[in-house]
């Protein structure tokens, strides 16, 4: 079965055509400045090719996918129809999808109405997969896959706020998290990895990139994730805050005369290691600045590392164990120096970090030695899999 992995963005749309009988990547690519003026790239195999072209909405750019999916020289399928289905990436599905699900009209509806915890991201996913229907026909079954789908398990007492709870029940303001089909989808590697059930682990997966997130599953289900109401929630980030006094944002505002609707924006972009450091917002950087003796580049990379041991420590406490730490996403699968820190500031556990084994790159494996009471893992995530293992079980199952 060959599945569309779809991921559209304001300006953007990026995509994966994926063999489920192998999992093997066909070809990939992305359209850029959609509705601005227009630039594509499309990979297939060791074939490539990059170029401008005009693309002012989402249908321009899926006709021009489907054109390079089935190109004499850049094509991978011969024709339109071996694609079974398309799987959507969608950033905020609510309480509305708890699970991912196949479209039909009503419920592109509800995924409309949901704009309003997702403004940029979801209205440009919905005409996505209208963009696909348009092209591609009604027959072709459209799936989203939601990152807050994983974490719609987590009890109240972790996802509620404490404040009126009308703010809940009339404008469904609570933790929805982010990165859930990672977080699943490594959580399922490690049980798999270890031989085991995942109803048998305690397991805290710490998806660490840009954008960070922890999240603590028991018996294969989130029971809390750091990332809250929004994305800006939890740990400190390339450019976000994480969690900070709510009491700092009135004082700020009134002190830099910041004008409401400009908050959010500082919040996002102009705050966590780059805004602590005056440095950057990539690890890479820091590390080469810390190096140098840049105190505040230090700082910010000591600061991280905190956080995530703190996160660790609570999410163990809420589960009443630990079997397992998994790390993944650009800082987790790529910083080994940063692992081993964490990994020795937690050696209270039992930890016993395999050095050699940290230090390898790429591979989905432990980097604990056997005899480690917790286990550590690093999982390559692979959100698009997901996705389309998602869809392939949806499209089976219809
Ligand atoms: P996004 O959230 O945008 O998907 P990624 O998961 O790609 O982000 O993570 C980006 C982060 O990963 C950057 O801060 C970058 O410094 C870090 N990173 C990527 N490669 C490496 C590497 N080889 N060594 C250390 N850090 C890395």
């Amino acid at each position: 079965m060959k599945i569309l992995v779809v991921n559209a963005g304001s300006s953007s749309l990026k995509y994966q055509l994926i063999d489920m009988d192998d999992r093997s990547v066909m070809a990939k690519g992305q359209c850029e400045r959609i509705t601005v003026d227009g630039h594509f790239k499309h990979a297939a195999g060791d074939k490539q090719t990059e170029f401008d072209i005009a693309l002012p909405d989402h249908k321009v750019a899926i006709e021009l996918v489907l054109k390079y999916l089935t190109d004499a020289e850049y094509g991978v399928i011969g024709d339109m129809s071996e694609i079974a289905a398309v799987g959507h990436r969608i950033v905020n599905g609510g309480e509305v999808f708890p699970e991912s699900c196949i479209m039909d009209e009503e419920k592109i509806r509800k995924l409309e109405a949901l704009t309003e915890f997702a403004p940029l991201h979801n209205p440009p996913a919905v005409t996505g997969i209208r963009a696909c229907i348009e092209v591609m026909g009604e027959n072709v079954p459209q799936i989203c896959v939601f990152d807050t789908s994983f974490h719609q398990t987590m009890p109240k007492e972790a996802s509620v706020y404490a404040i009126p709870y009308k703010y809940y029940t009339d404008y469904g303001i609570r933790r929805f998290g982010a990165h859930g089909t990672s977080h699943k989808y490594v959580a399922g590697e490690c049980a798999r990895l270890m031989g085991k059930d995942p109803k048998d682990l305690k397991i805290v997966t710490c998806h660490l990139g840009n954008g960070s997130s922890i999240t603590a599953v028991d018996g294969g289900k989130c029971i809390d994730t750091s990332m809250g109401f929004t994305p800006l929630a939890g740990l400190l980030m390339g450019t976000r805050c994480g969690d900070i006094d709510p009491a700092i944002l009135p004082f700020i505002m009134q002190k830099d005369n910041i004008p409401v609707e400009e908050i959010g924006d500082f919040l996002n972009k102009k705050c966590g290691v780059l805004g602590l450091s005056g440095v950057s917002s990539d690890f890479r950087d820091l590390e080469a600045a810390a190096k140098e003796g840049n105190e505040r580049a230090a700082l910010a990379l000591n600061m991280f590392n905190y956080q995530v041991k703190k996160f660790i420590g609570a999410y163990m406490a809420a589960m009443g164990g630990l079997d397992a730490i998994v790390f993944t996403a650009g800082i987790g699968e790529n910083n080994a120096v940063m692992r081993k820190q964490i990994c020795e500031e937690l050696s209270f556990l039992g930890i016993e970090v395999d050095d050699a084994k940290n230090a390898e790159r790429g591979k989905a494996q432990e980097i604990t030695k056997p005899t480690s009471r917790v286990h550590v893992f690093v999982i390559p995530t692979n959100e698009e899999l997901a996705i389309a293992l998602d869809t392939e079980y949806l499209v089976r199952n219809a």
